[in-house]
């Protein structure tokens, strides 16, 4: 997803408190940053965001960051929250107000406008639980294959910042990237804790599932959704 250049989106993002400034000044204390030892789960290409709202709504006991490359896509996910928060119109105004208190609702949320490649300058050794990944884009080229989000280069970032048990999910309709993804775990040397090519009709991996917007336009179309789960190490 690219959105059209919008002018505003860096005044609006630099402004607004749940997008983090200096990202690297977080590395290994994200925890310090939230105010507490819960475990931290990402989303990295957030997209609109409704994915990582949702589930911050539901889980007050986890911390959630969502990582997304374009300023123009990241403010559609801060006008989502500032539609969460009953303040739909607040961002078309001059400067936010200072007494705004903008971790009142989902306090356990954070954004950063980042390419997932330099995750390792932001985020510690273990510092992370879990990274979820959504409808990643396909780059069908083979010689664009290393920037997939699912591929053995990005697999080698993540083991840098999960946590020994930590785990990569997986959702997509796009049964060639996810062939690829599954090849891409063996060939990282992860784990396949499961997999499904039609989570929708999978009753155990869709128990929970939250739609993220492409899973939602996309599944309407009548596309199954595929979905992995995959840790590191060898099998039990
Ligand atoms: N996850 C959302 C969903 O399921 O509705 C959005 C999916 S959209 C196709 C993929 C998003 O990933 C785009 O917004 C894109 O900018 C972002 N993205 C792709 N590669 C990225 C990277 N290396 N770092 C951060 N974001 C990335």
């Amino acid at each position: 997803m690219r959105l059209r250049n919008i002018p505003r989106a860096r005044g609006v993002l630099s402004a607004h408190p749940i997008v983090m400034k200096d990202e690297t000044i977080y590395k290994g204390r994200w925890q310090q940053e939230f105010g507490n030892d819960h475990p931290i789960h990402m989303e990295i290409g957030m997209g609109k965001g409704r994915f990582l709202l949702t589930l911050a709504a539901q889980n007050p006991q986890i911390n959630y960051i969502g990582i997304e490359r374009y300023s123009s896509v990241l403010l559609r996910a801060v006008e989502g929250y500032e539609g969460y928060c009953g303040r739909p119109g607040l961002l078309g105004v001059e400067e936010l107000p200072e007494d705004l208190h903008i971790y009142e609702k989902l306090p356990k949320l954070r954004f950063v406008c980042m390419d997932a490649v330099d995750l390792a300058d932001v985020f510690a050794p273990g510092e992370v639980e879990r990274i979820y990944l959504n409808f990643s884009d396909p780059w069908p080229k083979a010689k664009h294959a290393k920037r997939r989000l699912p591929s053995r280069q990005f697999f080698a970032r993540y083991d840098k910042i999960l946590a020994g048990d930590g785990r990569v999910e997986f959702k997509t309709d796009n049964k060639e990237l996810f062939a690829f993804a599954l090849e891409e775990v063996e060939a990282a040397g992860w784990r396949l804790v499961s997999s499904t090519w039609d989570l929708h009709h999978d009753p155990v991996l869709c128990e929970g599932n939250v739609m993220t917007e492409y899973e939602e336009k996309f599944s309407a179309l009548g596309n199954p959704i595929c979905k992995l789960v995959a840790e590191r190490g060898l099998p039990w």
